[in-house]
C-alpha cells in the first residue's frame, strides 16, 4: 500500500498549541498576573434564547414516535434553506433555495469542495490566510501560488491578469486581517474568473459582522458571480455556533465548467458522502435567522463589534497603525517596535498579559503583525487596553 505523500508536505501546526504553552507556563510563574486572552477566533457568548428553545422542542420531538424524524434531506431541511434564502435576500443577493447546500460547518465544506476539482488546477491563495485554504490543497497536491496581502493594498489584494489561477480563495472580511472588501473591488476578481474561466471560492463565515455600506456581505452581491462562484458561509460567528455546528455552501445552477454543473456534481458528491446535519440544530439555526433570533444574535454581535471599538480607540490614541475591527471581530495591527510578531508576542504577554496572535502564523506576508479578537467580555478588551496602551504610550 501507499499513503498519500502530500501528507508530508504539510507543515505542523504548533501556532495555536505553542500559544496554550506559552500562556500556561506564564500564568504559571506569574501566579499573580492577570492574563488577557485576546487570541483564539472561538466565540464567548452563549447561543441565543431563541436557538435554545426550538432545539429544546426539536429534541422533544425526536423523543416522540408521532414526531420523531430519521435520515433527512442530505442537503438540509427546506425550512432551514428557506431562512438561509430569505436572509440572503434581506441585504440583496438573491439565491435559490435550492442552491443552499446545509453542512455543519464552513471548514467542512471548504475542505470537502476540493472533491469537485482535478489536482492539476493552480490555486490562487491570499497571503496572510486562514490556513485551512493552503493545508486542504496541500493534502491533493494542488500547485499553490499566493497574491499578497500587504499594508500597501490594505490587505485586499487585486487581481493580476498576468497570474493563471483556476480555483481563487477570497475571505471577507477576513480572517486573520478583518480587512473587507467593497462590492466594487470584489467585481474585478469575478471579472478575472469569468474571463479565465477560473471558480471563486468565496469564504463569507464573518458577513454578518459587516457594518459599513458598500462592503460586501455575499460574492453574488456582484453581477455575475453566480457563473463563477461558490460561496461558504457559517452559523459558527454569526450564531455562535462554533460548538453546535451548522454552516451552509451555495453552489449556484449556473455555475458550469468543461460541460458539466458544479451543482449538480457537489449535489452527486453530498448524497453520496454526507447524510446531513442533526434535526435539532438544523431547527436551531433556522430559529437564528427568525425576527426573534436574529434581534438576540444581532445583541451578541454588538457587545463583539463595541469591544472592537475598545480595541481600535486604543491603537488610534497610540498611533499605530491597524485594519480590521469595524467590520470584522479582529483587529490586524503593525507590531509597534517589533519585526517579528512571534518576538511581539513574547514581550507583549511577558509586559502586559495580553494574549494575540502572531501574524506571522497565518502566512510570511503575516510577518510584523498580530491578530487581537474581539470574542471576549468588555471587562477583559478594556483591561487588557488599559495595559497595552500603559506599555506603549
Ligand atoms: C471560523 C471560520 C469559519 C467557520 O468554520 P466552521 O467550520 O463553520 O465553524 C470559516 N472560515 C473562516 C475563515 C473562519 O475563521
Amino acid at each position: 500500500m501507499k499513503i498519500n505523500e502530500n501528507y508530508r508536505s504539510l507543515r505542523d501546526s504548533y501556532l495555536f498549541s505553542d500559544i496554550a504553552h506559552k500562556v500556561a507556563a506564564f500564568s504559571e510563574s506569574h501566579p499573580d498576573r492577570r492574563i488577557y486572552k485576546m487570541g483564539i477566533g472561538d466565540v464567548t457568548l452563549p447561543l441565543a434564547p431563541a436557538v435554545v428553545a426550538a432545539m429544546e422542542e426539536a429534541v422533544r420531538e425526536q423523543g416522540e414516535r408521532a414526531t420523531f424524524r430519521g435520515y433527512g434531506p442530505e442537503q438540509g431541511y427546506p425550512f432551514l434553506r428557506e431562512s438561509i434564502r430569505e436572509y440572503y435576500r434581506s441585504f440583496g443577493a438573491a439565491v435559490d433555495a435550492d442552491e443552499i447546500f446545509v453542512s455543519d460547518g464552513a471548514k467542512s465544506d471548504l475542505g470537502n469542495i476540493l472533491d469537485l476539482f482535478d489536482p492539476d488546477n493552480t490555486v490562487l491563495i491570499p497571503d496572510p490566510v486562514y490556513p485551512v485554504y493552503v493545508d486542504t490543497n496541500k493534502m491533493a497536491g494542488r500547485k499553490i501560488i499566493y497574491c499578497a496581502a500587504t499594508r500597501e493594498n490594505a490587505f485586499l489584494p487585486m487581481p493580476d491578469t498576468s497570474v493563471k489561477a483556476d480555483i481563487i480563495y477570497i475571505c471577507s472580511p477576513d480572517n486573520p486581517t478583518g480587512a473587507a472588501y467593497s462590492i466594487e473591488r470584489l467585481r474585478a476578481w469575478v471579472d478575472y474568473a469569468r474571463e479565465r474561466g477560473a471558480v471563486i471560492l468565496y469564504d463569507a463565515a464573518y458577513e454578518s459582522f459587516v457594518s459599513e455600506k458598500g462592503l460586501a456581505r455575499s460574492v453574488y452581491e456582484v453581477e455575475g458571480a453566480k457563473e463563477c462562484a461558490i460561496e461558504f458561509c457559517s452559523f459558527s460567528k454569526t450564531a455562535g455556533f462554533t460548538g453546535t455546528r451548522c454552516g451552509y455552501t451555495v453552489v449556484p445552477f449556473a455555475l458550469k465548467r468543461c460541460g458539466m454543473s458544479l451543482h449538480a456534481m457537489w449535489l452527486r458528491r453530498q448524497t453520496t458522502k454526507f447524510n446531513g446535519v442533526a434535526y435539532a440544530v438544523q431547527r436551531g439555526a433556522a430559529a437564528a435567522l427568525s425576527e426573534e433570533g436574529l434581534r438576540q444574535i444581532r445583541a451578541n454581535l454588538s457587545v463583539y463589534r463595541n469591544n472592537a471599538k475598545i480595541i481600535c480607540d486604543a491603537l488610534d490614541t497610540l498611533g499605530i497603525w491597524y485594519t480590521g475591527g469595524r467590520n470584522s471581530p479582529y483587529v490586524w495591527l503593525q507590531c509597534p517596535g517589533f519585526t517579528n510578531s512571534f518576538a511581539f508576542f513574547d514581550y507583549l504577554l511577558e509586559k502586559t498579559g495580553v494574549v494575540g496572535t502572531p501574524g506571522g502564523g497565518f502566512g510570511r506576508n503575516g510577518e510584523g503583525y498580530f491578530r487581537l479578537t474581539s470574542f471576549a467580555d468588555e471587562t477583559t478588551v478594556r483591561g487588557a487596553m488599559a495595559a497595552f496602551s500603559a506599555a506603549f504610550g
